[in-house]
Order: C-alpha cells, then sequence, then structure tokens
C-alpha cells in the first residue's frame, strides 16, 4: 500500500514538472546483473529537492529527470566496479569513479552518455 501510494505520487510529481515516469528500465536489469540487493542512496529527485542539495546541478543532475540512480559501493572499488559494469550492461552512462567517489555508483538513462561515462 505505502509503495503505491509512492509511486502514485512519484507519478503526479513527474507529470507536474513533466519529467519521465520512475524508475528508469534498466534498474531492475541491473540489480539481476549484479547478482544481489543493491542500496538504493538517491533516485529521482524534485527539481526543489535538487535545488536544496546543489543548486549548480539542477540543470546538469539526471536525478531530477528520473533518469537516475545511486547504489550504495560501500566505499569499496571492487564493489563499485561490480555495480558499474552492471549498470553498463544495461545500457547505463556511469559517472566515471574519478569523477565521484567509491561510496556510491551513478547510474542514468539518459541515452547518449557523456565522453568517458
Ligand atoms: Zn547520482
Amino acid at each position: 500500500m505505502v509503495v503505491v501510494v509512492f509511486r502514485n505520487l512519484l507519478r503526479f510529481l513527474q507529470r507536474r514538472h513533466g519529467e519521465r515516469i520512475y524508475p528508469p528500465a534498466g534498474a531492475d536489469g541491473t540489480r539481476t546483473n549484479y547478482g544481489s540487493p543493491l542500496t538504493t542512496t538517491a533516485a529521482y529527485r524534485c527539481p526543489d529537492k535538487q535545488n536544496d542539495i546543489n543548486s549548480r546541478a539542477l540543470y546538469d543532475s539526471r536525478h531530477h529527470h528520473g533518469d537516475a540512480m545511486d547504489w550504495s559501493s560501500s566505499s569499496s572499488d571492487t564493489i563499485w566496479t561490480s555495480i558499474k559494469n552492471a549498470a553498463k550492461y544495461n545500457y547505463a552512462c556511469v559517472e566515471p569513479l574519478a569523477q565521484s567517489t567509491n561510496d556510491h555508483v551513478h547510474a542514468d538513462w539518459r541515452g547518449i552518455c557523456p565522453t568517458g561515462w
């Protein structure tokens, strides 16, 4: 029940902001490829929340477009690489480790990835 209410609220907010319906198609496949549950640390953010976190990233972040996920990689390069590979296998753009940290993997499904993603 809570999940249904949350999903309906999310769809309402995304329609209000003209965004995509969440979750991105590759998220489930990434979990399947990884082979065990992933801990989600970020997903959809409404533009107001994104602005609260980092106003500079408001128009750069894929989180407010509804096509991005962050998963915990427990500050492990090995886990980070495994999650990255699982996401890439599902056609994700993955933020390079050098631009992020090894505490999470940012993956999104924007379509055309930036160079090096
Ligand atoms: Zn992210």
